[in-house]
């Protein structure tokens, strides 16, 4: 059987954007039998994300990820329905999820490759699962209980930047569950600026797109910056650096700024930032979510736990299709989203 599929169709270059023509949409074929220890899935919904940039390139550059090969179908992370099963433990109807789910309508997978979730935790809202208790949710939740070294009672600003996306619009909100006293978003757009602060708490949102980074962080932030959550890197990260305080603490959570260039991860920071690191003895150590697995369960329990509590508020971009996907990876890197951005393929 033929299904649809989104394959890679040619790669931007290291130096280079990501664009729509860098994505195809074609037709792949399932095995016609279903072998051993395999099920067939259903895709429901389809996660992009910023790591998939290095993935587009013939060489990524991490040891963790591999390369997404010339007229193959991409894969990421993904959520969908077991319509049949040759292995133990999944049953037709079980809803699973994958970091390596391929883009397409349906796909035969080794059953050993998907978890098995339980929709109830996140109210059967089934893109939460690539969202505020999948990757993204892990990341801003272990990314300020590993790295942020926030106190309660201890009057700490944090700084968040790439605010308004999907890591960084949890990061402020657990920072603040957390005990953070003033929490401060830096984005791309006075909309993002407006949810960040009348929809999610923030204190404050800086517009770097329109606004004197530097000015403003002075103002947002009188007492100096305690803990900075790092989604961007670059410029920004520089002026938001300049600004912490003695003790600080980052969060090398991602580098945004820099992907669409050939510099290696991290990228080396200018020299008088360095020495403001060095002299205010501010702590900046490489995060990866994915060193922490044995500490995902007890994560999720948590953000669901917030999240049924309305503690935690999520926001989402969707936009359905498969032949929408590149597109919306495109967008998603352009800065076109508030909060996730998720593809829908089909309903349950
Ligand atoms: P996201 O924030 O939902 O989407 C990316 C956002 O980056 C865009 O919406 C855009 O928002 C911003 N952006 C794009 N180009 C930029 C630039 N040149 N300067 C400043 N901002 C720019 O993506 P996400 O999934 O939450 O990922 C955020 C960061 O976390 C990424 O760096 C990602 O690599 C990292 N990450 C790390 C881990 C880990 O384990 N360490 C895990 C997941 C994600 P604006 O409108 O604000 O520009």
């Amino acid at each position: 059987m033929d299904v649809q599929a989104v394959l890679l169709h040619s790669r931007p270059g290291k130096d280079g954007e990501p664009t729509e023509g860098n994505f195809e949409l074609s037709e792949v074929e399932l095995p016609s039998v279903l072998a051993a220890g395999c099920v067939v899935v259903r895709t429901l919904c389809l996660s992009v994300d910023p790591y998939m940039r290095c993935r587009m390139n013939a060489d990524t550059g991490t040891d963790y990820l591999r390369s997404w090969e010339l007229g193959k179908a991409i894969e990421g992370g993904g959520v969908g329905l077991i319509e049949q099963s040759k292995f133990q433990g999944f049953v037709p109807g079980d809803i699973v999820c994958s970091f390596s789910w391929p883009w397409q309508l349906r796909s035969t997978l080794p059953g050993a490759s998907l978890n098995k979730v339980d929709p109830a935790i996140v109210g059967g809202h089934l893109s939460h699962f690539l969202g505020a208790v999948g990757m993204p949710g892990l990341t801003a939740f272990l990314g300020i209980r590993e790295k942020g070294h926030i106190r309660q009672n201890a009057n700490q600003t944090v700084l968040v930047s790439g605010a308004a996306g999907a890591c960084g619009h949890l990061a402020g909100q657990i920072a603040r569950l957390d005990g953070a006293t003033t929490v401060v978003g830096i984005c791309g757009s006075e909309e993002k600026c407006r949810v960040l602060v009348e929809e999610l708490g923030f204190d404050g949102a800086i517009n770097y797109k329109k606004k004197n980074v530097e000015a403003e962080l002075q103002s947002c932030c009188p007492r100096g910056i305690d803990v900075y959550f790092d989604n961007v890197g670059g410029d920004i990260s520089n002026s938001v650096i300049r600004q912490m305080n003695e003790g600080g603490h980052i969060v090398l959570c991602g580098q945004i700024s820099q992907y669409n260039k050939d510099v290696p991860y991290p990228p080396p920071l200018p020299n008088d930032i360095e020495q403001v690191l060095h002299q205010r003895n501010i702590t900046r150590e490489r995060f990866l979510v994915l060193h922490y697995q044995e500490r995902f369960a007890e994560s999720i329990a948590q953000l669901a736990a917030w999240l049924t509590d309305g503690k935690l508020k999520v926001r989402e971009t969707v936009v359905h299709g498969l032949s929408k996907a590149g597109a919306a990876f495109v967008s998603m890197m352009r800065g076109g989203n508030i909060g996730k951005q998720i593809v829908t393929i089909a309903d349950l």
